[in-house]
């Protein structure tokens, strides 16, 4: 069977969170996206154990509220600020876990993703004692990233490194950005949404279409480690110039700047703010490749765009965020069941019918990638544009196909 997996949110515990980031709404919300597994986040936290606790318990790393299934899951800081993904067998391992990591937090109970002052590779060291499968999460971004603060998975998790299974793409960058680097190719690809927040904008904006015998965590180890038949079979997510750390630019007035202008300015822009580094940028940097060389088992990806900011586009509106917008999406998701189907499926007429003109042709344009993205950079979006009456840049939207066909 075929699962669609969202492996890394926030509950209302980490630190600018949705207070609505609970167990009953996240259930509610991601089979509105077409998503049948979800990683809980923050599982070394107490107050969130206590929810997940009241899940059916399908086995010991599996749980399930109205047909949403979780596994057990948490990111953490390390003492060199390196965010990592960790994914728990069961709760006796978070247990394990958490008892060897306590004299090194203070915050455990406090933040839903804790800071830990220990390296990788003593994360990692702990994680492979418990079976825990651990790798970095949004690997290239400039802040709390691998390869903000290494050059290479070696140096970032020492002899551990061959522990590693998985990297987490972020939303900056796809699998054509990082099968440039041939330490990689050896990697599982994960797309997750990093979302704070249940609103279909966020949630599941990145997604993991894996092939498993069931939705639990055992297969889904098995599907990131790619044993017993089990792999992810696509990667879905944001065109990388829609994240928001895609381009080199200004944290405060988001100005763009090539690599070498703002190595020459000593990452200072003219209006005082910080030059921080693109994932584009950071991405050449490390390459050994001139182009990406996929390996055999890497999956296709799928560029999408969330439907909300597509319907928002379409009605022209500047947020996602309205009644307007909320009540056409709703329309079209109780109709054709998920928001993937609208995406990607759904006939283009019987959008028409159940939302308006604008909005299917919007979908249309879409579908066939007459989109023009903005890149963003320095903590701001990329900016999507759809009319029909412009000329477009069209992003790299080529292996777009139906995902009946995965
Ligand atoms: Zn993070
Ligand atoms: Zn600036």
């Amino acid at each position: 069977m075929q699962i669609n997996a969202d492996l890394h949110i926030h509950s209302r515990f980490s630190g600018a969170t949705s207070s609505s980031m609970t167990i009953e709404k996240l259930a509610e919300s991601a089979p509105k996206k077409g998503i049948d597994v979800l990683a809980t986040g923050d599982c070394l936290h107490r107050e969130w154990q206590k929810e997940i606790k009241e899940c059916e318990k399908i086995d010991d790393g599996t749980f399930e509220k109205r047909g949403t299934r979780f596994i057990l899951s948490t990111e953490v800081e390390d003492m060199n600020r390196v965010h990592h993904l960790l994914y728990f067998p069961s709760f006796s391992q978070v247990e394990e876990f958490r008892k060897r990591v306590e004299k090194f937090s203070t915050d455990l109970d406090g933040d839903g993703r804790p800071k830990i002052r220990l390296s990788g590779i003593e994360i990692a060291q702990i994680a492979k004692d418990f079976d825990i499968l651990i790798g970095p999460a949004h690997a290239f971004t400039p802040w709390t990233a691998m390869y903000a603060y290494h050059n290479s998975l070696k140096d970032c998790y020492g002899d551990l490194a061959d522990y590693v299974s998985f990297l987490e793409l972020g939303l900056s960058a796809d699998s054509d950005y990082a099968d440039r680097i041939s330490e990689l190719h050896r990697l599982t690809f994960l797309t997750n949404s990093d979302s704070h927040s249940p609103h279909p904008v966020r949630l599941a904006r990145e997604f993991n279409r894996m092939e498993v015998k069931d939705a639990t965590f055992e297969e889904i180890r098995k599907a990131i480690l790619r044993r017993g038949g089990n792999k992810v079979v696509l990667n879905v997510g944001f065109p990388p110039q829609e994240g928001k750390y895609n381009e080199t630019a200004c944290i405060k007035c988001y100005r763009h700047f090539s690599l070498e202008e703002a190595i020459a300015r000593g990452w200072k822009c003219p209006c005082g703010g910080r030059i921080k580094k693109g994932v584009k940028d950071r991405v050449r940097e490390l390459a050994d490749l001139d182009e990406p060389v996929h390996p055999e088992h890497r999956p296709p990806y799928l560029h999408i765009i969330p439907l909300t900011e597509i319907i928002a586009k379409a009605i022209g509106q500047s947020s996602v965020f309205t009644k307007k917008v909320e009540s056409l999406w709703e329309n079209l998701v109780s109709h054709f069941g998920s928001e993937v189907n609208v995406l990607v499926d759904a006939s283009i007429d019987e959008i028409a019918i159940y939302s308006n003109p604008a909005v299917a042709e919007a979908i249309d344009l879409f579908r066939r990638g007459k989109v023009k993205i903005i890149p963003g950079g320095g903590g701001k979006y990329g900016v999507i544009e759809i009319h029909p009456s412009e000329e477009y840049i069209p992003v790299n939207f080529n292996r777009q196909k139906s995902l009946l066909d995965f």
